[in-house]
């Protein structure tokens, strides 16, 4: 199976909301971190004509979508592909889901769990409240700034986890995984993908005062590694379409990649004469065969409906079983004495 893998970062601001830099930097700042793919979410703004190539890298936009008048504010929407302004149906989210559908796009819930921070005068959490929706397309299981601001607790830990970030950064929070498997459990087809949420902003944290996360420092953390059955074509709109529909089918996994890089994870199942990777439907016939393969050493978790069915330390696992339920992969890496997140797979979905 021979597939090409484009890194993207789906999460990101410019001037147009509240970010610091406009939409060529930004994508200078990808080539830079060596990524593919640079998604421009703005709060509650569809900026036009500005999707293209800058040199390797594609530049699109998509949109962050809240309910403005909501207080306290909660429910922040990824929006992709919708080619047009969305913000106007933010008030009724299951609507916003359905007209975004209609147009082709799709929808993730943006940091559904999060923790606020106490620190100038408070940084306030803005998870996901309301799980009742149904039809969005999955959600981003990994937010790197909402991780970062889980950390700022005190004054002392902000400015020490603004200087030294892989200290602190870990992997996504618990409560999000047993979030995810809970939706998986439904039946449902929840599409995982992560994010740097970047604003290349500068921050003052006591004698700290500087751009403490630019984006090209993120563009090499949290990013979504997407699985295509061809080279990108330089045509933006096809080359869009067909990046959609890979995160849209789930051909995608979350890489820590400032671990190292994550290029050339790879989770296949197979049975009889089948096949599947990640965001496939597989039929059992006889026993399953999993294959999991790595760039680099590390611990790898093969979890079944949110269980732990097969564990290995290595560049592969090979694992076997002959339940049906909802499979994924968890690999961790360690990095200064403690076990970090490195990569998490979409789902293999096994009947
Ligand atoms: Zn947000
Ligand atoms: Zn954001």
């Amino acid at each position: 199976m021979v597939l090409h893998e484009i890194v993207a970062n789906l999460h990101v601001h410019t001037p147009y909301s509240d970010g610091a830099w406009y939409h060529a930097q930004i994508a200078q700042a990808a080539a830079e971190a060596g990524i593919d793919l640079v998604v421009v979410t703005d709060h509650n703004v569809w900026v036009d004509q500005v999707e293209g190539y800058h040199e390797n890298v594609l530049l699109l936009v998509g949109e962050e979508i809240h309910d403005v008048q909501r207080l306290p504010q909660c429910n922040h929407m990824l929006v992709y592909g919708a080619g047009q302004e969305m913000a106007p149906r933010a008030e009724d989210s299951q609507a916003l889901i359905n007209a975004v559908n209609e147009k082709g796009g799709l929808c993730f819930l943006a940091h559904p769990v999060e923790r606020g921070s106490p620190l100038d005068g408070g940084l306030a959490a803005i998870p996901w409240i309301d799980w009742e929706l149904q039809g969005y397309a999955g959600i981003e299981l990994w937010n790197y700034m909402s991780e970062f601001k889980a950390l700022t607790q005190t004054r002392w830990a902000a400015l020490f986890y603004a200087l030294y970030p892989q200290l602190g950064i870990k992997g996504p929070f618990h409560h999000t995984l047993r979030l995810w498997d809970r939706l998986l459990a439904e039946g449902r087809r929840v599409v995982a993908i992560g994010g740097s949420d970047a604003h290349g902003n500068g921050y003052s944290i006591g004698p700290l005062s500087r751009v403490v996360f630019p984006y090209r420092y993120l563009f090499g953390c949290v990013n979504t590694h997407i699985l295509i059955p061809s080279t990108l074509r330089r045509d933006v709109d096809a080359d869009k379409a067909t990046i959609h529909e890979a995160l849209r089918q789930g051909r995608c996994f979350v890489g820590y990649d400032a671990l190292g890089s994550t290029r050339g994870f790879r989770f296949y199942a197979r049975s009889g004469s089948d096949v599947a990777m990640m965001g496939d439907q597989l039929r059992r016939a006889g026993t399953l065969d999993f294959q999991i393969e790595l760039p680099a050493s590390a611990e790898i978790r093969l979890l079944c409906d949110g269980n732990v069915v097969g564990r290995g330390q290595g560049r592969r696992l090979n694992c076997t079983s002959v339940h049906a339920g909802t499979y994924r992969v968890e690999v961790y890496r360690r990095y200064r004495l403690r076990k970090r997140a490195w990569i998490f797979s979409n789902p293999i979905y096994v009947y």
